[in-house]
């Protein structure tokens, strides 16, 4: 079945996202925009992701629980799990390579936990702008660990991305699916061979992708959407 999407969304947690993206705001613009499956992957934390996952139970609406982590080579890898339980244990194990560097939201942005009523529950403390002490080649294996899959972010872009960081896309990492950033030039031959995805990368509410992208999977349930992603699929 083919399944209209946007699975890189920032919620308010994110410093550079807006604090609109609540998780309310977020998930009624995916509804209103008609999109079948999302996913909030905000800056190297999911800690607004089980407010989304309660809310989103109510509607037709598939949320893949995800988290955008930047490596120690600064490259942005998304990462999907198959439910909010795998992801916070993912957290847990990334918590021991943070920097713990208080943040600076006059600097930086505000860094908002918020319940499903949108109230707010904690102001995160570090910075989420760090980048986490950990290589691509081991949060891909550690994303594995806890059943996830690792999505390298806006290849293409010319800061953050693994062809920017790393220069290529290094075979033995088994990675399948690629995430491409429309606004960007593309370098076909450095991507041969990778299925793409395009995303929003949206930190304001009206930037969320229309019905415009697709997959084509066997059901709507995350685990055929990390199947597609992994390319078992
Ligand atoms: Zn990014
Ligand atoms: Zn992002």
């Amino acid at each position: 079945m083919k399944l209209y999407y946007d699975l890189h969304i920032h919620s308010c947690l994110s410093p550079c996202g807006d604090d609109d993206m609540t998780p309310n705001n977020i998930l009624n613009m995916s509804l209103l925009k008609e999109l079948d499956v999302i996913a909030v992957t905000d800056h190297n934390t999911g800690k607004n992701v089980r407010a989304i996952m309660e809310l989103s139970k109510d509607f037709d609406l598939l949320l893949i629980p995800g988290m955008e982590v930047q490596t120690r080579e600064e490259v942005h890898m998304l990462c999907y799990f198959q439910s909010v339980e795998a992801l916070e244990a993912f957290e847990k194990a990334l918590d021991a390579k943070r920097f713990e560097i208080p943040n600076r939201p006059d600097h930086f942005g505000n860094q908002l936990i918020l319940d499903k009523e949108d109230h707010l529950v904690e102001v995160y403390p570090y910075a989420l702008i760090m980048s986490i002490d950990i290589s691509v080649e081991h949060l891909i294996a550690l994303c594995k660990e806890h059943g996830g899959v690792c999505v390298p972010a806006h290849v293409n872009k010319s800061a953050n991305s693994i062809l920017a960081n790393l220069g290529f896309i290094p075979k033995e990492l088994g990675i399948k699916t690629i995430e491409i950033h429309r606004k960007s030039p593309v370098n076909e031959t450095l991507i041969d061979g990778y299925q793409r995805i395009y995303n929003s990368d949206a930190h304001y509410l009206e930037h969320i992708s229309e019905r415009e992208n697709v997959v084509d999977v066997a059901s709507k349930d995350i685990l055929s959407i990390l199947k597609y992603l992994s390319g078992e699929d």
